[in-house]
């Protein structure tokens, strides 16, 4: 039986969105928006048809021997060399034996399959055994045209052979014509294409049916003995029409694949045919055609050996690995296809010495290095001397061939300066796993994912183009692989080294643990804790905070002690001068001493309701305030509140503890606004813990699932630099976390702002005035304020359905500005903007970022940094998030006047 004996795939990373071309371009050639869906996949710069055959082949090929290949065929209509055999360059990579026939199959789209029915012919006349198939391209077409939509970048590769065959071959019929649909002068870049209707017609539509039925009356078969039809056609409704026209219902037409990658020329018969090996089941016939001057039509039928194959990538793993790019621009410099100034830099010379490319082929186009045949230590490159310093035996490297062996990144650093087509150059040391390094060039990846310790493979890539000579370099490149960065040791991921903390009442519960791992994870920390009663009764003991600072030491940390009652203004300021005298800076407060004196209203004394508010409420502001002085000194801080649930939602018998709580929401919601400018964030949590407070209000069972530790991650978090959260109020007990917040419910207007309303007025909208659906969360007083003006403003009222239904207009989105600003994010930055905003709602206004601070203003600056002109609809949809910033400047919708690299800046200064 002969057949095909393996297959492999390879689609480059990269796809462009077919509508970024029409964005860009739908000016100038509106009839492109016809093919504009779905994307098409195209080569990294330093890809093309001959590094995608290397790795469709090594795909094809992983795990097997490749000694048995006694022949490789090249495919393609767009190899880099009019005159340097492309197969010879591949059969090198791969490291294939020396003593076969390498031969490029070329100039038509059909020689992939023309190649196929050649090699499966050799291996039945017995002569070969096993011969590598391996089809590849990348072809040019001009900016905004058809074809530059309908084309794709990719290869396949199929083995043949007589032995384990997973597709055995019934036969073949081939018709040849000098039918010219298209043609690209031996001179000439791009393809010159002859008129549609025509190509439709009388090529595709007469050709492949000639040979599929020449095909069928060969074999005495018809369209019933097929399950599966391959044809590449990327004209879509002609592809349907040939296949009815040939018998072959829907469901046995592969897909043309035109949304996913786009026709990758004469690999596509491949790709096709690989896509449809990859779902066969033993039994599935499978009919392939490969149009191009004729067709070549092929039937296979599956055998059970499909089962048995090892997996690969194939073309279902490569669509699956993409990076899809809206960057039109980026896919043209990519190709070559526009010229930009590359610097003094890249005049280089670049010529390759022949001499040194025959004589290091092995190293420089197989990654051949050398193995000491004494003590087996791999190096590259190869030499005389064995590097294992322990042996430096002479003269006994045998070849050791590197592509396949187990990586990971060494060192890497991201380049500017160099010359890249791609800026920053990564490059880095490469590690491999069982001996051997050296110094490699990344490539498909972007510098903030690639980390230490990531495990990369390693592709042929193209190094450079020397355009003077007509010659392109290869070598091997490392990509690292997503998600295989190892994770750094749990205690390091998130550390406090260098910040000094307070923490309240941290003698004992949830303060002894925050405490705690503030400390192991690096903090200075105060541990403050007065020591006294539950209800906060008694002279207090200096033996909780001792203890927790005994605690702290013995693990290694550093801790001072703290006995001052957090209820006074003298000790709140005691506190905070401890941490400055013992540790000369403050980053972090937790607010965290608490006591309770529970009874009904009732029986609430003025002194049991003053106590419980001296130590929460006013307990928390004696040691926020001089905390936040010293904080802003050093324009950096975290402070935490503690909350209650009885604070936020009630709790029986505890009106003075639920007032004290809710307060300190209140102080945290301006507290924030205060804040913002340096760099302070203020959070507030709400607990549920088992300790001394709770030991007897809730159920022992659930007290068990209660740890203080599972609260502390959390408060840990909020307290962290890492965190830019500020002014939010979360649940946090067993693990669960949640947010709480105030929401405010869209309303309703009572009469018509002149006439006050009656009580009746009041009665009938009721539901309206009470409902809380649609509500929303506002920032700040003045947000909030904002839909109860905007309600009486007829002309937001009319055109938007109402602002006292909530919905954003461009006169809310100015006036919430300076709270959707991000302070931290502005450190040195200082620019007007200026909105020039058309239609009903439109007008001008200025944001002028100045030392931290944003301010808004309505009216035209007279010196604007850069001007952001835009219909009033879209800005809405702009910052609703409904209209993407790029989509809107390259359909038009944004245009930016004066420094458009800083108004790229909205997007981090602002966040709504
Ligand atoms: P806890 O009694 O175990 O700890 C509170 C600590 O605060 C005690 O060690 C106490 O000595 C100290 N303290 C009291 N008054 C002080 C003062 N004037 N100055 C300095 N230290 C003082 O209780 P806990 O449950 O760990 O409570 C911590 C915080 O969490 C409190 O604010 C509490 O209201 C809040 N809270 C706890 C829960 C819960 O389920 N445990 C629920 C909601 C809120």
């Amino acid at each position: 039986m002969i057949g095909i004996t393996s297959f492999g795939g390879y689609i480059p990373r990269l796809r462009l969105n077919r509508m970024s071309i029409f964005q860009s371009m739908g000016w100038f050639a509106p009839a492109i928006v016809m093919v504009a869906q779905g994307e098409r996949s195209f080569c990294n710069w330093d890809e093309d048809s001959l590094t995608m055959a290397v790795e469709a082949s090594r795909d094809c090929l992983k795990g097997m021997d490749k000694s048995i290949i006694d022949a490789h065929y090249l495919c393609s209509t767009t190899l880099p060399f009019a005159d340097r055999s492309g197969a010879g360059v591949v059969k090198t990579a791969l490291n294939l034996k020396d003593d076969i026939v390498a031969a490029d199959f070329t100039t038509s789209l059909k020689c992939s399959t023309s190649a196929l029915v050649t090699a499966l012919d050799a291996v039945k006349g017995g002569n070969k055994h096993s011969i590598l198939v391996t089809a590849s391209d990348k072809r040019e077409a001009q900016a905004a045209y058809f074809y530059e939509m309908w084309f794709g970048d990719g290869a396949a590769s199929l083995l043949v052979g007589d032995r384990d065959v997973i597709a055995e071959f019934k036969g073949s019929y081939s018709v040849s014509h000098d039918f010219v649909d298209h043609y690209r002068g031996s001179w000439k870049e791009y393809d010159y294409m002859w008129e549609e209707r025509w190509v439709r017609d009388e090529g595709y539509s007469k050709i492949i049916p000639e040979a599929v039925s020449g095909l069928f009356d060969r074999l005495s078969i018809s369209m019933d003995e097929v399950d599966t039809f391959v044809f590449p056609c990327f004209f879509k409704a002609e592809h349907r029409k040939i296949a009815k026209k040939l018998g072959a219902t829907p469901e046995k037409v592969v897909d043309n694949m035109h949304e996913v990658c786009g026709e990758t020329g004469a690999a596509h018969p491949f790709v096709m045919l690989v896509s449809a090996l990859e779902k066969a089941q033993p039994g599935d016939r499978i009919l392939v055609a490969g149009f191009g001057q004729g067709c070549d039509a092929l039937y296979f039928q599956v055998t059970d050996n499909i089962k048995n194959i090892r997996p690969r990538r194939g073309i279902k793993g490569s669509l699956e690995n993409k990076k899809t790019i809206d960057n039109y621009p980026k896919f043209l410099k990519f190709r070559d296809l526009i010229k930009t100034e590359m610097g003094i830099r890249a005049e280089a010379p670049t010529q390759t010495a022949m001499t040194v490319l025959w004589r290091k082929r092995k190293m420089l186009t197989g990654l051949i290095g050398g193995r000491c045949t004494k003590c087996g230590t791999p190096q590259f490159p190869r030499m005389d001397i064995c590097v294992n310093p322990e042996c430096n035996a002479l003269n006994t490297q045998e070849d050791y061939p590197f592509a396949d062996e187990p990586a990971f990144i060494k060192s890497f650093t991201g380049d500017l300066l160099a010359v890249s087509i791609d800026p920053p150059a990564i490059y880095g040391m490469i590690q491999f796993e069982n001996g051997g390094r050296f110094m490699a060039d990344f490539t498909d990846c972007e510098l903030g994912d690639v980390r230490v310790g990531q495990k990369v493979t390693l592709q042929f890539r193209r190094r450079f183009v020397d355009k003077e000579r007509g010659f392109s370099g290869y070598f091997w490149k490392a990509i690292p692989i997503p998600g295989t960065a190892p994770e750094k040791p749990r205690e390091e991921r998130l550390r406090f080294d260098d910040k000094v903390a307070v923490v309240t009442g941290a003698g004992a519960g949830l303060g002894r643990v925050y405490a705690l791992e503030l400390a192991k994870r690096g903090a200075k920390v105060v541990v403050n804790d007065l020591g006294g009663a539950r209800d906060g009764s008694g002279d207090g003991s200096t033996a909780p905070a001792d203890q927790v600072v005994e605690e702290i030491k013995a693990i290694g940390g550093e801790a001072v002690a703290s006995y001052d009652s957090v209820a006074t203004p003298e000790g709140g300021q005691a506190v905070v001068d401890t941490a400055i005298k013992a540790f000369g800076k403050l980053d972090i407060v937790i607010n965290n001493a608490g006591i309770l004196r529970d009874k009904t209203l009732p029986k609430m004394a003025p002194a049991n309701w003053d106590a419980v508010m001296d130590v929460h409420l006013k307990g928390t502001y004696n040691v926020t305030r001089p905390a936040f002085i010293k904080m802003r000194e050093n324009r950096y801080g975290r402070i935490i509140f503690t909350t209650s649930a009885a604070g936020l939602y009630g709790n029986f018998g505890q009106t003075n503890y639920s007032a004290a709580k809710m307060g300190l929401v209140g102080f945290m919601n301006t507290l924030k606004l205060e804040g913002e400018k340096h760099n302070i964030k203020i959070n507030t949590v709400a607990p549920v813990a088992a300790t001394r407070l709770t030991e007897d209000i809730l159920p022992p069972d659930l007290l068990q699932k209660l740890k203080p530790e599972f609260v502390a991650p959390l408060v840990l978090y909020l307290s962290s630099e890492q965190c830019n959260e500020t002014g939010i109020i979360l649940n946090a007990g067993m693990g669960y976390f949640n947010r709480a917040a105030i929401m405010t419910g869209p309303g309703a207007v009572v009469g018509d702002e002149i006439k006050i309303p009656d009580l009746d007025d009041i009665h009938k909208n009721w539901e309206a005035i009470n409902t809380l659906e649609n509500a929303e969360e506002f920032t700040n007083a003045t947000a909030a304020f904002g839909p109860m003006l905007d309600a009486f403003n007829p002309k937001k009222k009319d055109s938007s359905g109402g602002a006292a239904q909530g919905q954003l207009t461009v006169k809310a989105i100015f006036d919430k500005l300076p709270d959707a600003f991000r302070a931290d994010k502005a450190a040195g930055v200082e620019l007007i903007f200026q909105f020039a905003i058309s239609g009903p709602e439109g007008g001008s206004w200025h944001a002028s970022i100045h030392d931290g601070v944003c301010e808004v203003s309505e009216g035209t600056h007279e010196s604007p940094t850069s001007t952001i002109k835009m219909a009033d609809v879209d800005f809405v949809k702009l910052i609703t998030g409904e209209l993407n910033a790029m989509t809107a400047f390259t359909s038009g919708k944004l245009m930016v006047e004066g420094d458009l690299m800083k108004s790229q800046l909205i997007q981090k200064l602002f966040r709504f």
